[in-house]
């Protein structure tokens, strides 16, 4: 007899292995990073739902529940919770291996049939046709929900709170998900583990009290091929089946004691036409009171009334180039779809209307600007740039040459440029800017370059000042410093010499695009680190001038799936190379019992005279509790671990200026260890730091680990960041590893949009964009296809005035307003 192991047992066995070793090394709960708690809740998850029997099941979470709160106990109380948990364990690996066969994680197989007879293939269902209600009369996708035939009193403020106000409000509440029933089977050839479909006769149907007031409702359905158990926890549905029912069930087949089981499967009558059973059925979000089946026969009701009504807002030429199926077949197909292939096309018709929506407004919004305000076109003079790009001590890379091509041609243009360039942290951004607001000087105009703090001013002034020091003094630009600090005596000074157009290059804040601050004649405004800046305050600068070139700068790379939608109203161009010989920044995980040899590597790194950045854990309840987080390891570090050491703490419930002081005293050197929160700068520029210590590395997302990576290995010196994991899940032991292997952050950023979708990713919904329902930003070619047709058909209708475009006009103005739903 063969013995394999199936993985559930494998899983078992690891997690028993780490549990002994608890015990033997006397519970101090050190045999995993992350502690046992998170481990076993981790490595057992696999089981979850994939256990033979329900007991199993309990058994399980009686284990997770054992040693939740392990990390709090003490040794003494700990042993006991071990030793339970260890039991329970031993138990579970014999029901697991005992049901070996069954493991629907090992290779599937049929249950009923004698093993010796080789079961006949379950029959091909044929794919259920639509399923039809009687037809409804004179309801159209703008009639209240309450005029639909069996919403009551009662529902009709159930639906309100969801949202569904009107018919069609109800037709674009698509399902949150499916369950695949289409699978019929004879009861013999069930397949375990697995969702699908029986009909049958009930045999007999019982309904039993239970001590917590609930009743159990137990079946034995058959048909000619075998039988079945079902339960339901519901005393109604014994009211309605009896001995003789036809009956046709839906859920997933499992088994107790080698009886075929269905826990609580959705069913129905097999006369009535399947609704619920018996083919892919949609599972809707409900609300308390709501039911499933209700919401179903709703949808089922309005479809029939007038799905064929809903408006086409799609002209037909788009559709017929990107191969959409119209919107009522559409709508039709992702609330009740017959196969998976028609839902695809279903979902990729209703994922495009949202992209095109999103396009056509972003795209229109930066059609009109360009058209209500020529931009200036400017002669772009290459000798003025080619003597400022020879005095640099260093080449420009081929990225930086393409990029600075791109914003050239745009200023030669008499449209106003709107230009994103997405560059890694060191990528020379800055040199690029500078080249080109040169240019903009050398033709007798300003330029204005905003960034969002006080620091990063400073730091682009200074950066400027440095660059252009090379050029010859009549060629060399006249740069101003404002910012909020700014004293009144200079901002008089500044303000007239903006004026008179003695400054050519006005650097600052938010301050920049205070009233009071008139420009003579901007032609070029440049924003740092983008993201911070919302749409309004870039209209703002624009207004300064008449309508200047607009360049925006980001630092924060996002996969060009999400640059195209975020930033549909710009031009994207991509520094994707760092200069050469940039010293690889040596990253480490580590775990925290590693923390002491770290810190002897701090201690290395200041005692050559360098600086060290620890960041703090983020803590998500709020930034009150993580300033209080923050100040606490600052105090430990200060006292009990570098004494000897100038350490300086920066939190985000600091004052900006304080911020800004403490910045500052940093880059001058008066500390050696920076404690921060996350509030540490993007674009900090301290080529002394040379090491970073990341405490919690595992809570942060990968894009921002990459930032807080970027503010060391900014200068000759080799570089370090440690990541110091306090807990050791899969997913975010793969993270690290991510961090580890690569510095590419265009790479990261792929992979952290992977791992955690667009909504997280994109961390809080600063971005103001309508939501997207079944669009994937991931799925780039749906959203270049989507580009694509927004951009012909403005090309073609900038207004969208023609009476063809009417719907969409209409459509996209709600979409912008409501968010996708609304379509009355
Ligand atoms: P970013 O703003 O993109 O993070 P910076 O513009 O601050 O990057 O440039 C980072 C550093 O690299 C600066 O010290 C800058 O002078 C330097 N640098 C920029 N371009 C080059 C290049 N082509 N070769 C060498 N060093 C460069
Ligand atoms: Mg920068």
């Amino acid at each position: 007899m063969v013995h394999s192991t199936t993985p559930l047992q494998a899983a078992i066995t690891h997690v028993g292995k780490v549990l002994a070793e608890e015990e033997s090394q006397g519970y101090r709960n050190r045999a995993v990073i992350g502690g046992l708690g998170p481990f076993v809740r981790e490595g057992l998850a696999p089981l979850r739902g994939a256990l033979p029997t329900r007991a199993a099941d309990d058994a399980l979470a009686g284990i997770v529940g054992l040693l939740r709160d392990y990390e709090t106990l003490s040794p003494t109380q700990r042993q006991p919770r071990l030793a339970a948990a260890l039991k329970e364990l031993r138990q579970l690996y014999r029901v697991v291996r005992d049901l070996g066969e069954n493991d629907p994680t090992a290779q599937p197989r049929y249950i009923g049939p004698p093993a010796n007879r080789k079961p006949k293939a379950p029959p091909k269902p044929k794919p259920p046709a639509a399923p039809r209600a009687a037809k409804v009369k004179d309801l159209t996708p703008v009639s209240p929900i309450g005029e639909l035939p069996g919403v009551g009193e009662k529902n009709l403020s159930l639906l309100g709170m969801v949202g569904v106000r009107t018919v069609g409000d109800l037709l674009y509440r698509l399902p949150n998900r499916y369950m695949d029933y289409s699978q019929e089977y004879p009861i013999a050839h069930a397949l375990f583990g697995s969702e699908g479909t029986v009909k049958g006769t009930v045999q007999s149907i019982e309904s039993r009290p239970l001590p917590n007031k609930r009743h159990l409702v137990t079946a034995e359905i058959a048909d000619d091929t075998g039988a079945l158990t079902a339960t339901w926890f519901s005393p109604y549905i014994a009211k309605v089946l009896r001995p003789g029912s036809q009956v046709v069930l839906s859920g997933t087949f499992s088994q107790r004691r080698g009886r075929l089981i269905l826990d609580g499967p959705e069913w129905e009558l097999l006369d009535a036409e399947l609704l619920h059973t018996g083919r892919i059925v949609p599972i809707y979000g409900l609300t308390k009171g709501l039911y499933q089946k209700q919401l179903r026969g709703y949808v089922l009701r309005a479809l029939d009334a007038c799905a064929d009504r809903l408006p086409e807002f799609d002209p037909e030429a788009v559709r017929q180039r990107a191969r959409l199926p119209g919107i009522g077949d559409a709508i039709r197909a992702i609330h009740f779809p017959p196969d998976d292939a028609t839902l695809a096309a279903a979902r990729r018709r209703l994922g495009f209307d949202e992209f095109f929506l999103l396009q056509l407004g972003m795209q229109r919004r930066k059609r009109q600007w360009q058209q209500d305000a020529p931009g200036y076109a400017f002669k772009v003079d290459e000798t003025a740039v080619r003597q400022f790009i020879a005095a640099l001590p260093f080449a420009l890379t081929a990225a930086q040459r393409r990029v600075l091509a791109d914003i050239f041609a745009d200023m030669r243009r008499p449209v106003a440029m709107s230009r994103l360039v997405q560059g890694d942290v060191g990528s020379g951004k800055t040199v690029v800017a500078a080249a080109a607001m040169l240019a903009v000087v050398a033709e007798g105009f300003q330029a204005a370059l905003m960034a969002p703090t006080a620091i990063l001013a400073e730091q682009h002034a200074r950066t400027l000042e440095r660059l252009y020091s090379a050029l010859p003094e009549d060629a060399r630009p006249h740069v101003r410093l404002l910012i909020g600090s700014t004293k009144a005596k200079e901002r008089r000074l500044i303000a007239a010499g903006l004026l008179d157009g003695t400054i050519d290059i006005l650097v600052g804040t938010q301050a920049v695009i205070q009233n009071g601050v008139e420009f003579a004649r901007l032609g070029f405004a440049t924003v740092d680190e983008q993201h911070r800046f919302g749409v309004v305050q870039r209209a703002t600068l624009r207004a300064k001038g008449h309508n200047p070139d607009l360049l925006v700068m980001t630092a924060t790379p996002i996969p060009r799936s999400l640059a195209l939608t975020l930033h549909g109203d710009l031009d994207v161009s991509v520094i994707d190379e760092l200069p050469p010989g940039r010293q690889a920044i040596i990253t480490r995980a580590a775990k925290p019992d590693d923390r002491p040899r770290e810190y002897m590597a701090i201690r290395e790194e200041v005692g050559a005279g360098r600086q060290a950045f620890v960041i703090c854990p983020l803590v998500e309840e709020s930034e009150q509790i993580e300033a209080k987080a923050a100040t606490a390891e600052w105090e430990r570090l200060r006292t009990e671990v570098f004494p000897d050491l100038r350490v300086a703490l920066l939190h985000g419930r600091m004052r900006p200026a304080e911020k800004d002081r403490i910045m500052t005293e940093f880059r001058e050197r008066e500390y050696d260890i920076l404690v921060s929160t996350a509030v540490i700068e993007v674009g900090i520029d301290i080529p002394n730091a040379t090491i970073m210590l990341i405490e919690g590395a595992n809570r942060f997302g990968l894009s921002q680990l990459h930032q807080f990576r970027g503010r060391v290995g900014r200068g000759a010196a080799q570089s370090y960041c440690i990541l110091l994991a306090d807990e050791a899940s899969r997913n975010a032991q793969s993270r690290l590893e991510a961090m580890v292997e690569t510095q590419d952050g265009f790479v990261l950023a792929e992979k952290d949009l992977e791992m955690r979708g667009p909504g997280e990713f994109l961390g809080t919904r600063q971005s103001g964009l309508p939501e997207m329902k079944v669009a994937q930003l991931a799925d780039v070619r749906l959203l270049e296809t989507a580009r694509r047709e927004a951009e012909t058909i403005l090309d073609a209708d900038t207004d969208l005035a023609q009476p063809e475009h009417q719907l969409l006009c209409e459509r996209l103005r709600l979409f912008w307003h409501d968010g996708a739903g609304d379509i009355s």
